[in-house]
């Protein structure tokens, strides 16, 4: 699968959008991913997973467990898990704590697969690696539907994602969009 047909199932679906964003970081930028836009079809999902699975299989990755954190790893690692005939459960954030919850566990020894949809500066992926490292199980790959970093993010284990691209973001007194006179917009809020 070429990188430009994803990015076109992207813009189909509305899940990549060019604009003026504020990011949940607070920097500004003219790129803005909403994976659940596309993910909301089940069929998209199921068919973006196959293509992940894809590279998995390709590079003789064994997994026995894929984790995702919530909420935007959960579709997409459930479908992971399907298409490898895997179980795939979710890492949730509270108190700013990162950790299985409801009854999920891992065994040490045990090859987990971390599946997100976005990464951006990779700090909540790492939160995940080192919530599981606890318990003593292998990390055999990071996918992610897209990589902002454009593969700059290093997590120490091997990387796929669908869509690579490096996607610039700015301290909003460096942005040349507010500069322009432009206002950034939060996507996903309502005006
Ligand atoms: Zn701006």
């Amino acid at each position: 699968m070429q990188q430009n047909s994803i990015k076109e199932l992207f813009k189909k679906n509305n899940a990549l959008l060019n604009g003026h964003f504020k990011l949940s970081s607070g920097l500004h930028s003219d790129t803005y991913f909403q994976s659940a836009l596309i993910l909301q079809h089940p069929k998209e999902a199921a068919y973006l997973a196959e293509e992940l699975t894809k590279k998995i299989k390709e590079n003789n990755i064994k997994v026995d467990v894929v984790v995702s954190p919530a909420m935007g790893g959960v579709i997409i690692g459930h479908e992971m898990g399907r298409a490898l005939n895997v179980r795939a459960i979710f890492t949730e954030r509270v108190d700013d704590k990162v950790s299985l919850r409801r009854g999920f566990s891992v065994k040490e020894g045990e090859k987990v697969l971390v599946v997100e949809d976005v990464i951006t500066t990779g700090l909540s992926t790492k939160e995940v690696i080192d919530s599981l490292k606890f318990f003593g199980v292998e990390i055999v790959a990071v996918v992610s539907l897209v990589d902002r970093s454009a593969g700059k993010v290093d997590f120490g284990v091997p990387r796929f994602s669908l869509l690579s691209l490096e996607v610039k973001s700015y301290k909003e007194e460096d942005c040349h969009m507010c500069k322009d006179g432009g206002i950034a917009v939060k996507p996903g809020s309502r005006k």
